[in-house]
């Protein structure tokens, strides 16, 4: 069974986010034997600073006054790295990107995105993911991937 997603995305700490973020990526690159350089290292930093979806030009701006060799197309490399690998998903509405919260594990990309604080939480769903691929079959079709960006307003915000 998967962990359950982390209820609550605003009132936590979320230092604990970013060490088990990090602690996790250098596990999975270990295990794969990858190499967590510097660059990418602070980039995953970066994408998980904090739960909101982080553009580009965002990474770019704040890598530019770093020392971590920061030409575009090494960050957009880090970039590709870590979603080749499972560290972080790109949210394609938003053209941005988010830190996963389960790295390793085999997932889709379906995200709950809030429009009120613009927090982005991993939806967790084995049957979503059944009832496309049966509903695609049906067609003849075979799907491969799948993201599913649902847009609405998260617990925290509701709260009165
Ligand atoms: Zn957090
Ligand atoms: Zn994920
Ligand atoms: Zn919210």
């Amino acid at each position: 069974m998967k962990k359950p997603a982390k209820a609550a995305v605003t009132s936590h700490d979320h230092e604990h986010c970013i060490e088990d973020a990090l602690v996790a990526a250098e596990r999975l690159c270990a295990e794969k034997g990858l190499r967590f350089t510097p660059l990418r290292r602070r980039v995953l930093e970066l994408v998980w600073s904090s739960h909101k979806p982080v553009g580009a030009y965002a990474l770019l701006d704040k890598l530019r006054t770093e020392e971590l060799g920061s030409a575009p197309p090494t960050v957009y490399r880090a970039l590709d790295f870590l979603i080749e690998n499972g560290l972080i998903h790109r949210i394609e509405r938003m053209n941005a990107f988010i830190g996963c919260s389960h790295p390793g594990e085999t997932h889709r990309g379906f995200f709950l995105i809030c429009g009120e604080c613009g927090n982005a939480q991993e939806l967790e769903s084995d049957s979503v993911a059944e009832s496309i691929s049966t509903s695609a079959s049906r067609r003849g079709f075979t799907a491969r991937d799948m993201t599913l960006e649902v847009t609405g307003t998260c617990a925290e915000c509701r709260r009165p």
